[in-house]
Formats: structure tokens, sequence, C-alpha cells
């Protein structure tokens, strides 16, 4: 009795399900579908790639490729669980040169998305089709195709909503793919690759050198980043390239590395390239690299996740140190020997430094003519500078009060007083404060800190903090204002890696909101016509890249916070830098605009942009 009713539970799961559950750990998102396709392409000796994506793969991702194509047997076997072309016994893991071997992704991707596969072998004259949706095959026939293989997949996670659910933002999700296809490019200098988005061309990448490809993807500012790493030796052959440390970012940018033409992560080896970096770079920045290791595929073994992103070295501690050494080396002839094959616009490399200094700590490169405060334009008249509610506190209340300009003071004519609106002027001599020019001290000390004194005690400024205070509010002011205040028109190309073009279309409208007159030119390339008045016009690319940085972290953004961050970012790489001497009518504008600001105690990242010390507080230290 007892046996009738506990019958034996346990049963095998349809192929549809297992395929499902396997699924889940090789297709986690589109990128995942992306990633495998293409692996598969080149698996497959193609030259030419094209992979066409819509809604950030979520309804599209297609795969076309010039590789050998599969027979008609072997395009229904490839959407078998554990079904490859690639390995046949255990023993052949260890001799692994393609992307693929595991045999799961085209039997995943089918149990999880409607997928049509055309196919055609260049020996044969009429290929095959195949339409698969959620493992089930729907059709199955002769098709006329070119030679190669086309697989497309449609509505990824059809039939599994929880996956479905749990996908990020089209522009995540967009990011993911763009991560996977920069990942596949890098390493395929020789491949053409051509990537749709919603039916526009997104790149167009013909065969080149693996300089080239970095550029290509990156941007043309990427030629003079580059140093050359080289390293041969018995165990591993090290290639690619390092960033300069001067152009270490904020982020954790290009940072790649390649096992045996396999992208991998590995955090150890990441930890020998940051250690040769130490020193030459801010800690909290990252140094972009672009690296490959070639060695014996029985002494890596890259079997340990579906993803096959992760692999274990068999003599790990001896290629830690020879990528450590190589990118060291890499670095010291980099600062010993400045022209490099990469001067294509020699004029924004970094000043050679004389023989027998070795690596030297990254310097902050400012054009030493630049200056800030220089007149570019005449002044338009409706331009009014902020009046600030502050500078009626007495606490900034000097005698007389410096942002009010007199006949004959040097703060009167010149740059400084452009902005001072004509009310002001007149206020100015209603005070009767023309004869005080002499009563006017402030000095700098260490370069950095500009002295003078207020109402209430001596006051010491730091430059850069208000600096990027006043660039800051000028900035929003702008934004505001719906003449959109004065211009200043420097028509420059700025030129972008593909992400970071990506992300400044997405937000060109924040910039424009700012004072940017920016346009699109293509290739990745914008031309920015004019800029806010007031805003220094020096490096306004590296600008623009460290505002797109910031906007890399997954925070959604509306359009009041990007502006925000952008103003905050760009003040910030604009702004004169402590250590920077200055000549006595800056020191002069910046305490006046300073004091125009809305905000003049706070820099926009909250430090302190100036201390007083009162007089009562001296007179206490001199016992009086
Ligand atoms: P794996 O790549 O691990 O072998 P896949 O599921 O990705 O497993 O692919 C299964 C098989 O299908 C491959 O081994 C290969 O023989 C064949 N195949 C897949 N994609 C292509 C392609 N684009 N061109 C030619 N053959 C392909
Ligand atoms: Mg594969």
């Amino acid at each position: 009795m007892q046996n009738q009713s506990m019958p034996d539970i346990i049963r095998l799961l349809p192929d549809s399900v297992a395929n499902q559950i396997a699924a889940g750990e090789v297709v986690q998102r589109p990128a995942s579908a992306v990633k495998e396709l293409l692996e598969n392409a080149i698996d497959a000796g193609a030259t030419e790639i094209k992979l066409i994506v819509k809604d950030a793969g979520k309804t599209l991702i297609q795969v076309v490729d010039n590789g050998c194509g599969m027979s008609e047997r072997d395009a229904r076997m490839c959407f078998e669980r554990h079904a490859t072309s690639k390995i046949q016994t255990a023993n052949d893991l260890l001799s692994i040169r393609t992307l693929g071997f595991r045999g799961e992704a085209l039997a995943s991707i089918a149990s999880v998305a409607q997928v049509e596969l055309r196919t055609k072998k260049v020996e044969d004259e009429i290929g095959t089709q195949l339409n698969i949706e959620g493992s089930e095959v729907r059709s199955h026939g002769p098709v006329s195709t070119p030679d190669g293989t086309s697989i497309l997949v449609k509505n990824l996670f059809f039939n599994v909503p929880a996956r479905r659910n749990f996908l990020k933002s089209n522009i995540s999700e967009f990011r993911y793919i763009l991560d996977e296809f920069y990942r596949v490019a890098l390493v395929h200098p020789d491949i053409s690759f051509i990537m749709y988005n919603q039916d526009k061309i997104l790149f167009q990448l013909p065969p080149c050198t693996l300089k080239q490809r970095v550029v290509n993807l990156f941007g043309n500012n990427y030629n003079q980043r580059l140093i050359p790493v080289e390293q041969q030796t018995e165990l591993v052959n090290i290639s690619g390239f390092i960033g300069k440390p001067e152009f270490a970012k904020k982020t954790r940018g290009e940072q790649y590395f390649y096992t045996n033409g396999r992208y991998i992560r590995n955090a150890s080896l990441h930890h020998a390239v940051a250690t040769a970096f130490r020193e030459l770079i801010p800690k909290d920045s990252f140094p972009a690299y672009i690296i490959y290791l070639e060695l014996d595929p029985a002494g890596i073994d890259i079997n340990i996740h579906p993803s096959k992103t992760e692999v274990n070295f068999l003599d790990f501690s001896d290629i830690y140190a020879i990528l450590q050494a190589a990118v060291k080396q890499a670095l010291g002839k980099h600062n010993l020997t400045p022209v490099l094959d990469f001067e294509q616009e020699s004029s924004l490399d970094i000043p050679p430094l004389q023989p027998g200094q070795f690596i030297l700590p990254p310097q902050i490169t400012v054009n030493p003519d630049y200056n800030p405060f220089e007149k570019k334009t005449e002044p338009q008249p409706g331009f009014r500078f902020p009046v600030s509610e502050s500078r009626k506190d007495p606490a900034y209340r000097r005698f007389p009060d410096p942002t009010v300009p007199r006949p004959g003071n040097p703060l009167a004519s010149g740059p400084l007083s452009d902005h001072i609106d004509t009310l002001e002027n007149q206020e100015g001599k209603g005070l009767g404060l023309e004869s005080d020019q002499e009563y006017f001290s402030i000095f700098q000390v260490a370069n950095t800190y500009i002295v003078s004194e207020s109402g209430k005690g001596l006051m010491i400024i730091d430059q850069q903090a208000a600096h990027e205070r006043i660039l800051y509010e000028n900035l929003l002011e702008t934004k505001k204002s719906e003449t959109q205040g004065s211009k200043t028109i420097i028509p420059v190309t700025l030129s972008f890696s593909s992400d970071d073009a990506l992300l400044l279309r997405e937000h060109l409208a924040d910039f424009v909101m700012l004072g940017f007159e920016l346009s699109e030119f293509g290739n990745n390339s914008f031309i920015l016509h004019a800029i806010p008045s007031n805003l220094p016009a020096s490096d306004l690319n590296g600008a623009v890249e460290k505002a797109l940085d910031l906007m890399k972290d997954d925070v959604p953004l509306n359009a009041e916070s990007a502006a925000v961050l952008i103003a905050k970012s760009v003040s910030k790489s604009l702004s004169v830098k402590r250590g920077k001497k200055l000549r006595k009518e800056e020191m002069e504008s910046i305490y006046q605009k300073l004091f125009a600001c809305k905000v003049p105690e706070i820099s926009p990242e909250g430090k302190p942009t100036l201390i007083i010390l009162g007089f009562e507080e001296l007179a206490k230290k001199f016992k009086v």
C-alpha cells in the first residue's frame, strides 16, 4: 500500500527546461547574447561581422558573419545542449584556441528567445534556415542565403518574465552591449565590424592596426595618450598599450586584459598594472590599459565559469611579475623619450622631460600662458552680473567695498569691472570713495591663497575653491537667464570615444542649457561654437570628458541634477589651480567675483573657499 502512494519522484528535466536553467548562467542579459554570438562568428573565421541591435537588444539582436557557415545537419545540431564543434575530448580543454567550447550558448539563447538562423557553407549550393522558439523548432528548410551565418534573436526572455523585469533601462543595457562590442573589436583589428543601433550605423570599423582600432573606438585623442607595452618571455608574450599617467581618469574607464584573444577579468593582473602606476597617478584615479597576454593554453584554465571571462593561471606569480615589469618599463621609456610614434597632434603633448629624470609624479597640465581672466569678447550690454545678498554681510564689508569700482582705481577699468553692472557704479560714486584707491591691499601666499582684509578680520581665500564657486554660479546663472548671458565664440572641435560621444548626445541639452553651444559633427566629434563668457577656454575637451565621466555611474539623472553635475565638474576642471601664481588684477577679480556669488563661502564641492581670522581672535593671540 505504502509503496503505491509513494511513487518515485525523481525525473530528468525536459531539455527545454534544462536549457532555460542553463540560460540563467549563460544569458543574463542582452549583452551576454551579443557576446556569445560575436564569439561564434569569430570562431567561425569571419572577416566581416555585422551586429544589429534594437531597443538595447531587448527586441532584436542580429549577428551576421561571413565565416565558415554550417551544414544542414549542423544547423539543427547547434541548438542542442552540449553540442560543439570545438572540442571532442576533455584533453582538448588544454589546447583551446577558440572562444567557445561549452556548446551551451545557442541552446541557452534558443530556450529564452525566438531565433532565426540562416547559414551556408561556401562549398554548398543552398543554405539552411531554421526557426526555433523556446527550444522548439518551428520551421526548418533550405534557403538561398550568402556564405556565412546570420543569427537573429528576437524578444529575448519572452517566456521568462522574471528575467525581463530584472533588466535595467535601455541606456544601461545598451552600455553593457557596447562593452561587449568593444571587448571583441579591440582584440580583432583584422576583422571589419559594423554595428547598427536602431537602424543607424553606430560604428564602422575597417580592418586596421591595433593602435588604429583603439583610436577608432576611443577617439582621436587617444593617439597621443597611449604608450606601447611589449615584453616577450618564454612563459608569456605581453603586448598592447597603457594610457599615459596624465590621462588617468576618475572612473574605471578603459581597462582590458586578454589572454589568447579572450577578454578576461582578473583583479590580480589589474593589481600588477595598478602598482606599476603607483606614485604616478592620484590615488583615486584609474590607469587605462589594453593588454594582450599570449601563452600556452595549457598554462591557463578558462573553464571556471560559463561566461568564460575568469581564468586561472598556472604560473601566476611569474606572469604577475613580468607584467608589472613590462608596464614599469613602458612608463619609464615614456618619460625618457617623449617623442613616441603617436604624435599626430604633438602640440598637445606633455613637455619633454630631461634625461636622467626617471618616473615622475604626474603634473597637472595647465597651459602656463593661459589667462582665465583675459577678455575674450566685448561685454554685452544686456548681461548683468548676479548681485549677491551676502555682499551686504558686514563680515565681508571691507573699507571700501571692492565690488564698487571707482574712477582711477585699477578695479574701475580693464577686464575686472566688465561685468559689474552700471547701477553698482552709480552707487559707488554716491559713496564718495573715489580717492581710496591706496586702501585696497591684496596679495598671494604660497601661490595658493589670496590674503586680504574683511570688515571682521584677516581674510584668506583658497584661490581654486573660490574660482570654482565663481565659475559654478556663472554656469548656473547662464542656465536661468533666458538670453543665456554673453558668449565667448570659440569654434573648436572636440572628439570623444564612442562611449562618451553616446553619452554626450544624451546630455547635449544639459550642456546647451548651461551655455555651451554644441553641435554634433559626426565621427564622435562635436563642434563647440561658443561657451559662456567668464568661462576659461582652456582644456574644454578634457573638461567635457570629465563631466561625462560623472554621468557614467548608473544614477538616474533628471535635467536639473545633470546640469548641476556638469556645472560642478566643468568649474572644477577649468578653475585656476592651487599653485598658480596670480597677478594682482587676477586676485582682485577673484575677490570681487567671489563676493558677487550667492554662496561665496563654500565651493561647489562643499569645501570652504575662505577663512576669516577675526580681529578679536588676533587681539587674543597678541594678548592685547
Ligand atoms: P560553442 O561555441 O561553445 O561551441 P555554441 O552554442 O555557441 O557553442 O555553438 C554551437 C556550435 O554551433 C559551435 O560549436 C559551432 O560549430 C556552431 N556555430 C555557432 N555559431 C556559428 C557561426 N556563426 N558560424 C558557424 N558555426 C557556428
Ligand atoms: Mg559559442
